[in-house]
This record gives structure tokens, sequence and C-alpha cells, in this order.
């Protein structure tokens, strides 16, 4: 077969060879190559790259799996509210500084880092509200479950430590309605704290006054943006709106609103208690410092949730906590590597990827929630991607056109090409859509944005299907004229 050194000027080639057929739509036989022939992502050789793990004596999670008891005679086995009343009392400006120090972001989806958003909150008119997000609904996500279920006095905790700093007295913690038992068992964890004082009147004997409440919403995907979800509270319909006005300055209730991700909050005592030097120093030299929950599900023998640093090797966290691709390493098709909205990292890359946000930039993806979503060769990865194009186009709250429109389109033409039924246009014509949607809408993480990314990896590989039809047809296993 005649060479082409350039693969974007082979493919061009490639569509245009077909680009003749243009009436014929494309073969079926796509739907069969992708078990027989999966494409082509060879595995680079090099072998893992050295990494010192996070030890246990550096985890903040200690009861992830629920094997020691939750409730507050247990928490406080473990060390949480280990002076507390000393932490209230050293003030805003103590807290504040320590977190500065521990350089932590936000473990939702925005990783601003929680200094910069207290400072924001500095000098804005009393009253102001703290709002814990726990609207998980990312497809591979469930960490915040876990919190909720095995460590629900870290969340009460580091709810009051944050309302401390922009004086709030009351804090709202907002869950998905599906996690009706996770909400029960938070219910308790509060009642608990109220029952000794460290929630209520002067919690722990200070002068600091702080309630916390439970919502459950009704599960919409979209809630867990920020101004939707602050809409919800309001009991209005749980829908996005333009900023500004930023929550910060007019929130919920009209007033100063701080919205943090649970799983944020959850280790904000521990960062405190143990000082923002230590979990800043975190990990190695030159690297990006901290830790973070990761979940880790799809094709690994042992699917799971685990804290570890922030620039964990890809490689080492599915081999030694998941127990390894199914099939071995090299049977690496893929990797979602931060959830449904992120983009997909080919195999080929994965070998020596670290999870940390500026490693993940350089492969066009990102750190997201933290779900690592891992897919083996042999899966039908259009397919695979369906269900994901399914649950935007489900979850968009339909405001804005591009939005509307795109999620409607990406996963139609996706559904074509999975039945066999596409062309090559219509390869071109989603990435039309997708300039024309990505970042002209309200949301920040939009569902347009996250189906476009989805879909932008998606063209790349029917992209390939289409060189591995011509490889094919080259070799005379394929006869577009007769199939
Ligand atoms: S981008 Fe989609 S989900 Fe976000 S506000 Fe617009 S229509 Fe709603």
């Amino acid at each position: 077969m005649k060479e082409v050194a350039n693969a974007q000027a082979f493919t061009t080639c490639v569509l245009d060879e077909i680009d003749g057929q243009r009436n014929r739509p494309i073969d079926p036989l796509f739907v069969i190559l992708e078990s027989k022939y999966t494409i082509p992502l060879r595995q680079a050789s090099e072998g893992p790259v050295a990494y010192n793990a996070l030890g246990d004596e550096d985890r903040i999670f200690t009861n992830l799996y629920g094997r020691h008891d939750w409730r507050l005679k247990g928490a406080m086995s473990r060390g949480d509210w280990y002076k507390i009343r000393e932490m209230i009392t050293k003030g805003p400006e103590w807290i504040l500084s320590e977190l500065k120090k521990s350089e932590l972001g936000d473990r939702g989806k925005a990783k601003f880092p929680v200094s910069r958003k207290l400072e924001n909150m500095k000098d804005k008119q009393l009253p102001t509200y703290l709002v814990v997000n726990g609207a998980e609904g990312e497809p591979g996500t469930c960490k915040d479950r876990e919190l909720m279920r095995h460590e629900p006095h870290k969340i009460i905790e580091g709810a009051l430590l944050l309302s401390r700093v922009i004086n709030a007295n009351a804090a709202i913690l907002y869950i998905r309605c599906r996690y009706y038992n996770e909400a029960c068992t938070m219910q308790m964890a509060i009642n608990e704290a109220y029952a000794a004082g460290l929630l209520g009147r002067q919690v722990a004997g200070t002068c600091f006054n702080f309630d916390m409440f439970i919502q459950r919403g009704g599960g919409r995907y979209i809630v867990g943006e920020e101004t939707a979800l602050i809409n919800c509270l309001q009991g209005k319909e749980g829908l996005p709106h333009a900023k500004p006005p930023y929550p910060g300055d007019e929130g919920l209730f009209n007033r100063p609103t701080l919205v943090f991700n649970a799983g944020t909050v959850a280790s904000i005592a521990t960062i405190l208690r143990r000082g923002g030097d230590w979990y800043s120093g975190l990990g190695e030299e030159g690297e990006i410092r901290g830790s973070r929950l990761f979940c880790i599900s799809g094709h690994v023998k042992r699917p799971c949730i685990i804290e570890e640093l922030n620039s964990v090797p890809l490689r080492y966290l599915i081999n030694r906590h998941a127990g390894g691709v199914i099939g071995g390493w090299d049977n690496l098709l893929a990797v979602i590597p931060g959830g449904a909205s992120t983009s997909l990292v080919p195999g080929r890359l994965c070998n020596n990827l670290s999870l940390d946000a500026e490693s993940l930039k350089e492969v066009h993806s990102a750190q997201g929630t933290g779900a690592v979503i891992v897919i083996k060769k042999g899966t039908n990865i259009l397919k695979a991607m369906l269900p994901i194009m399914k649950f935007f186009k489900k979850e968009s709250c339909l405001q804005c056109p591009q939005c509307r429109n795109a999620s409607r389109w990406y996963e139609e033409y996706l559904t074509r090409f999975i039945e066999g039924k596409g062309h090559p246009d219509d390869i071109d014509f989603m990435w039309e859509i997708m300039k024309y949607s990505v970042g002209k809408t309200i949301c920040y993480y939009t569902t347009a944005n996250a189906a476009a990314m989805e879909a932008s990896q998606c063209l790349n590989i029917m992209r390939t299907y289409l060189l591995q039809l011509k490889d094919f047809y080259m070799w005379g296993e394929v006869n577009l004229a007769t199939n």
C-alpha cells in the first residue's frame, strides 16, 4: 500500500476516494471491523514510571469503605472534630492562610482554588450562605456518595470551618434524590453533632452559631451547575442562568453564596488540622501536589474508589488498585479519565500518563470528577459512547439552541455510524456543529461542550474506521462497489 506520511492528508485521501461514492451509505462492515480488527492503537513499549504512592498515614479519608463506625464516636476515634474549638477560635484569617498554603482546588469540575473562592467572599455583606454540592450525577462518578455514607462527619466539620471564614451561620447540603440512604445517614450525623454541641448556638463552646440543613433534589444532572443548584434550592426550576451575577455576589435568596463540592468540603478539616504545608507537600517536587479520590470503573478486574496523589500515573492506579485491565495492560483501548464529560484518551498515550491537570491537558482531556472509565480492546467505541450521548441529550435543559440541537444531532449521527448508515459528509457536518456550539452556551460546563468533547473523539475514531475501511479495501477484503 502506498505510504502516506501525513495521517491527516491520508484521511483526506480516503475521504476523497470514498467521496466518489457519495450517494452510497458507508458499509455495514464498519460494525464488523470494530470487533475483528480493533482500532490500531499500538502500545508504546516503555514500562511504567517510578512512583511513590500515597502512604496510609497521609490519607484524608480513613473510612472510605465503611469498615469502621461512621457515627460521631467512631469519627472522633479517627481524629474528626479534634481541636475544632481551637480551629474556630483561631479565626477566618488563619483558616484562609492554611488553605492558601495547601493549594487545594475544588474537587468538582471547575477546579478553582478554594482559597481564592473564599477570598472573593471576604467583606461581603452578611448574611452569607454556604451550599455544599452533593448533586453528583456524572456517569462513572460516585465518590461523594461514599463520603456521605461513611464519612458524614467530615462533611459537617468542613462546612462549619468554611462557614467560619465567610461568617455564614447556615449551610445547606444538597443531595440528589437517588441518594436516599446517604441523606438519612447525613441527617443522623447532623443530629448527633447538634446533640454534642458541635452544631447550633455557640458551636463547641465558641461564640460562633452555625446550622446545617439537608435538601434533597430531583436528580437532574444539570442541577450540579451552581446557578441551577441555587435556583433549585429556592424552589425554582433547576435551570442555569448566565453569569454575572455570580453566586458570590447574588446567590441563595439574593445573598452572597459560596458553593463547594462535597468532596472538597470533606477534606478541609483534616488539612487544617495537619497544616496547609503538609497537604501541599504530598507528592514529588515539580508535580501537582495533594491527593484526591478516583472512581475506577469499566473493564478492570476490581472497580473501586481510592484516594491517591493528584499526579498518580494512570497505569499504577489501574494495576495497583483496580486489579489491572481485563486481558492485561496491552489490552487497553482507551480511558475516559475524569467522568463522562471529559475526552477519551487513546490507550497508546496512557503508558506514562499522569492524572494531574497539566498532563491530561496535554492529551486534550481533563481531570473532571476523577472518574476513570477503562475501555478494553474489542469494544465498539462508538457503541460505548452512545449511552453517554443519550445521557447528555436527555439532561440538556434545552435553554440554549446550540446545546438543544447539538446534543440531538450528535446522538443521531453516531447512531447512523453504528448502524452502518453513516456517510463521510456526516463527519464534516459534526465538526461544524461542534464549532458552532462549543463555548457559546449558558453553562460553564455545558452539556453541549461535554457532548462535543466526546464527539470530537468519536469523530477521530470514525475517521480511523474510514482508514481501516480503506486498508481492507486496498487488500481486497472489502469491495466498496459491491458492499
Ligand atoms: S448549555 Fe445546555 S444544559 Fe447548559 S444552560 Fe444551555 S441548554 Fe441548558
